[in-house]
This record gives structure tokens, C-alpha cells and sequence, in this order.
């Protein structure tokens, strides 16, 4: 069983000081960095590496995303408590369980099965009830649309049109995109019905999005 010891607590103390001198401001993603225990999405390996700013292997050739770029993408996707929210690309689980702390209502949808059944195991031992689907999340998850929100935690390389008509009007869709070697943090806002803005934040680099709307 994976406890949360004051020393942990201690540590993601000290991270979230690093996140917030990195330029993270809100304070309810700063809150929610410091509520979620990061060292229970880890293999027992890099257990004593959990609290450090950065990426790490979660087995299947995936990572779990650098804390500050978590807090990045929570932040430019402005969770307000009643917003219901789509991510795309479970992965370990850990983006996910931040997003719950801004809102129950949580869709997750991760291609790789083997990382799907894992995280499902790590919310029911956390007591988290996220929505969660296995399947190719480049298409979004059209049976449940639409969402206020739309977070993409892998590197597309177009904006998938199926994900913006799953936004409500003035709803977000963050999501990098670019090459493999190097993304674009974008947000497009859907203003209205057929009309969209797209703000340019700065770039990253994330794993390929796969699938039909993805890296081939
Ligand atoms: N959000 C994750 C976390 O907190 O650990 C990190 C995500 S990892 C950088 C990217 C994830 O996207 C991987 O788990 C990968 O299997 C998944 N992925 C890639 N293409 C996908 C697709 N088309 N649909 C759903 N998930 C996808």
C-alpha cells in the first residue's frame, strides 16, 4: 500500500514553489499540484524521483508529463467547477486526478491497454471516479460530447476537426501541436457555432498522439 508520508507532503511543498517560480499562477492548479500525491503514479523504481520537475517512463514506451507542463495545460484550460471535461491520453492517471480536483465530471479515454487497465486500478485504490474509456481518443469521445473542456497530453500533428465540434460554444480545446521533435501549445476557443480563435503558447515536447487524427 502507497502512504503519503509528511516527507512527501513536504516534497511536493517544494515543487509547487518550482512550478509557481517556472510562472504558474493560478492558485487553484498550484492547490490542486500540492493535493495530488505524484509518487503513487510511479513504478517503484523512481519512487524517490517523484518530486522532481520532470517526465518520466510509465512502462509501454509512455511517460508521465513534466509537473510544470501539467500545470501549464491545467492552467491555459481555465476548470471551472461545473465544466465537464475530456482528456485525451490517460497515461499514469496523474493529469486526470488533477483535473478532479476542479471538477467531478472527468472523461479520460487512453489508447494503450495495458496503461488504461493500470490507471483505472490507481483511481479505484485513490477512491477517484473519473469517466474512464480505452479506445483512440485522436477522434475525441463523441458519445459523451460535448465538453466545456478539452485537454490533448500527447503531440498531435493537426488540430483534429472531430474535437472542436465536441466543444460547447465557448468551450477550449488545448492541445500541442508540430512535428515529433517539438509542439506548439495551442488553445482554440469556439466562439461560436463555425467560429473558433486560436491563442500560441509556448512549445513542448510530448510523445506522439496516435490513432486516426494522429501519427500514423
Ligand atoms: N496524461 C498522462 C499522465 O498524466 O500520465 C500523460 C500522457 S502521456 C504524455 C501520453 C498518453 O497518450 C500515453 O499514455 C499514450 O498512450 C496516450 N495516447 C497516444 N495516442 C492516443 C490516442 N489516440 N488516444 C488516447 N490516448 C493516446
Amino acid at each position: 500500500m502507497l502512504i503519503d508520508s509528511y516527507r512527501h507532503k513536504g516534497m511536493r511543498k517544494s515543487l509547487v514553489r518550482v512550478v509557481h517560480e517556472k510562472g504558474i499562477k493560478d492558485q487553484k492548479v498550484l492547490a490542486a499540484l500540492e493535493q495530488v500525491p505524484r509518487h503513487f503514479f510511479f513504478e517503484k523504481a523512481f519512487l524517490e524521483q517523484a518530486y522532481q520537475d520532470k517526465a518520466f517512463p510509465i512502462g509501454e514506451g509512455q511517460t508521465i508529463s513534466q509537473p510544470y507542463t501539467v500545470a501549464y495545460q491545467t492552467e491555459l484550460l481555465q476548470v471551472q467547477p461545473s465544466d465537464k471535461v475530456l482528456e485525451i491520453g490517460t497515461g499514469s492517471g496523474y493529469q486526470c486526478s488533477i483535473l478532479l480536483q476542479l471538477t467531478p465530471q472527468v472523461y479520460t479515454i487512453e489508447f494503450n491497454e495495458v496503461l488504461f487497465h493500470k490507471a483505472r486500478k490507481q483511481f479505484q485504490m485513490m477512491g477517484l471516479s473519473p469517466f474512464t474509456f480505452l479506445g483512440d481518443g485522436s477522434e475525441g469521445l463523441p458519445a459523451h460530447a460535448p465538453y466545456h473542456k478539452i485537454l490533448v497530453t500527447a503531440g498531435a500533428p493537426i488540430i483534429p476537426k472531430t474535437l472542436l465540434r465536441q466543444l460547447t460554444i465557448g468551450g477550449k480545446l488545448v492541445i500541442p501541436v508540430g512535428d515529433t521533435g517539438l509542439q506548439k501549445m495551442l488553445r482554440i476557443t469556439r466562439v461560436a457555432e463555425e467560429e473558433f480563435t486560436k491563442e500560441e503558447f509556448d512549445n513542448f515536447k510530448f510523445v506522439p498522439l496516435l490513432g486516426n487524427q494522429g501519427w500514423k
